[in-house]
């Protein structure tokens, strides 16, 4: 299998992404949501502040407004490209429990992400997507 090999997916419904590098090791590097009004797509800093905005944006769509002196006016952030392999995640994905570690692992063929929590004790665990 090519390392290098880069897999891009795109669905219209799904406002989130995790982007990572193609290499080394498959684990998230940006954290990016996509803003409901102007469709730019804006870095979120912590995966914490990623996992609010996704729990939430059914009841409260993510817009420019919400990154800190941000409007729509103001250039995109990212371009959804393929320098790049864009992972989408589920809106409404409930947050990670106070304590636990989400992980994602990129499959070698680049098919699918697999979602892991790793618990306070250390302990990791599959979920069931
Ligand atoms: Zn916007």
């Amino acid at each position: 299998m090519d390392e290098d090999q880069q897999t891009q997916e795109s669905t219209t419904n799904n406002k989130f992404v995790q982007k990572k590098p193609a290499t080394p090791g498959r684990s998230i590097d940006i954290y990016a949501a996509q803003c409901e009004k102007c469709f730019k797509w804006r870095k979120i800093d912590t995966q914490e502040d990623y996992e609010e905005i996704r729990s939430r944006v059914q009841e409260d769509p993510f817009v420019c407004e919400k990154n800190d002196g941000m409007s729509c006016r103001d250039a995109g952030d990212l371009d959804y490209d393929s320098t790049r392999t864009w992972v989408i995640d589920k809106p409404g994905l409930p947050r990670t429990p106070r304590g636990f570690k989400r992980a994602l692992v990129l499959r070698k063929d680049y098919s699918k992400m697999d979602a892991y929590y790793i618990s306070p004790t250390g302990k990791k665990m599959r979920t069931q997507q």
